[in-house]
């Protein structure tokens, strides 16, 4: 595959860089520390189109390409994984889910306002039963004829304290298995609504992960997405998307890293000369260098194979597994080469390390994405 870039896709790459270096880098350590992000941070993300760059024009959207969007993923995560992952929940599983299949109306009102961060969304499948096994949906929306009563917790909710729009998965008609399941968009505020308290997590501790419980909450009719019963398929084609916003989160933390490792290693000095003099050191960096190449092959693969309209459910779990692996051993890697800088804030790879780790978690373990990849080789 040629992964040439165009003149635009560099243009973009280069925006993300310079903004990511100039606007998130200062603060970086402690909006970790305090768990937090400035939703200001999200506007201006915003404005530079990085917050709906895969939405038509029409709805205020950047209009641009997968592949510009893994570029735009890689450059942010490098620095800050916080705000990589409300760009991709907000761009691949809500953006990408409303415009596919949401109706004109639903664009109207709500891509418009996703796509330039005036507002941010949130996508809600997962439960405290239901994590891998997303089809033991126990939230339930029950058919009132114009409107659904939705009942239920979603758990490890991202942007779950600062959406106004929520693309919730529940279980309609119980009977039917996965195949009874819709997707609802409910706003924030909805009476009944309600957002649990914040997690207090080991990695991306600027996004704000919470549970969202739903007490009768009155979802009118026209908040379906899709067909009565299509709200797995929806989840899944989604999510099949999603990861590869994820695997290029992956890339750019194990990247990241790694520039800050290498260019460390030129400056540290034992024994009279620099550490990447040394040869355990030079080959830890050579293994991280061939590794990232090999990542960023397997995530542009998959962003091509979306742009030309193939089937990319296999080269998304693949991207995934090994860009969030990668970024594990890249990223321990990095706070070796430090040494016990590493293990302080202030050199920001231990910060890497533990953002790490989420990318092997969420949007499908490693073990759901082995699943994934088995079952399509296994079928040929
Ligand atoms: C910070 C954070 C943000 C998140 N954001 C969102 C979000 O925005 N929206 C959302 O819906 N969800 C979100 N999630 C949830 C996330 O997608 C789930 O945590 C993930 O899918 C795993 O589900 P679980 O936690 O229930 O683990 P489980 O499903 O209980 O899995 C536990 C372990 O068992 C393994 N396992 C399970 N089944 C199998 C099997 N069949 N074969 C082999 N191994 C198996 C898993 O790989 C894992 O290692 C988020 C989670 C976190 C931590």
């Amino acid at each position: 595959m040629d992964f040439t870039l165009s003149e635009e896709q560099l243009m973009i790459q280069q925006a993300a860089r310079d903004f990511a270096r100039n606007e998130l880098l200062p603060g970086v350590i402690e909006r970790d520390d305090a768990q937090k992000f400035p939703f200001e941070l999200v506007q201006k993300m915003g404005e530079l189109g990085f917050m709906g760059m895969m939405v038509n024009e029409k709805y205020n959207g950047s209009g641009l390409d997968t592949l510009s969007y893994v570029l735009a993923m890689e450059e942010l995560s490098k620095v800050d994984a916080s705000a990589s992952v409300m760009v991709s929940v907000n761009n691949s599983l809500v953006c990408w889910g409303l415009q596919t299949f949401g109706t004109e109306a639903q664009k109207a009102k709500y891509l418009s306002r996703l796509s330039t961060g005036e507002i941010i969304g949130a996508f809600c499948l997962s439960e405290p039963e239901a994590g891998s096994d997303a089809t033991s949906q126990k939230t339930t929306a029950i058919d009132k004829g114009d409107h659904y009563i939705l009942n239920g917790t979603k758990n490890w909710i991202t942007n779950g304290g600062s959406a106004e729009v929520f693309l919730v998965i529940a279980q309609t008609h119980i009977e039917k298995g996965h195949k009874g399941i819709n997707a609802l968009i409910v706003e924030k505020g909805m009476e009944g609504f309600e957002v649990g308290p914040k997690e207090n997590k080991l990695g991306i501790r600027g996004s704000d992960t919470h549970s969202l419980i739903f007490n009768d909450v009155k979802v009118p009719k026209e908040n379906r997405i899709g067909e009565d019963g299509f709200g797995f398929k929806f989840a899944m084609k989604t999510l099949a998307g999603g990861r590869i916003g994820i695997a290029a989160q992956a890339l750019g933390i194990a990247a990241g890293a790694y520039e800050l490792a290498l260019k460390y290693s030129k400056e540290r000095k034992t024994f009279g000369t620099e550490i990447a003099n040394h040869q355990a050191i030079a080959f830890k960096l050579a293994d991280m260098h061939t590794k990232i190449q090999a990542a960023r092959n397997l995530v542009y693969q998959a962003a091509c194979e979306k742009d030309a309209g193939k089937d990319y459910t296999l080269s998304g779990a693949m991207a995934k597994l090994y860009a969030s692996e990668v970024a594990m051993e890249t990223t321990i890697e990095a706070v070796q080469i430090h040494g016990g800088n590493g293990f302080v804030k202030d050199y920001h790879v231990e910060r890497l390390m533990r953002d790490a780790k989420i990318t092997q978690i969420y949007e499908g373990t490693s073990e759901i994405q082995k699943i994934v990849i088995s079952r399509s080789v296994l079928k040929d």
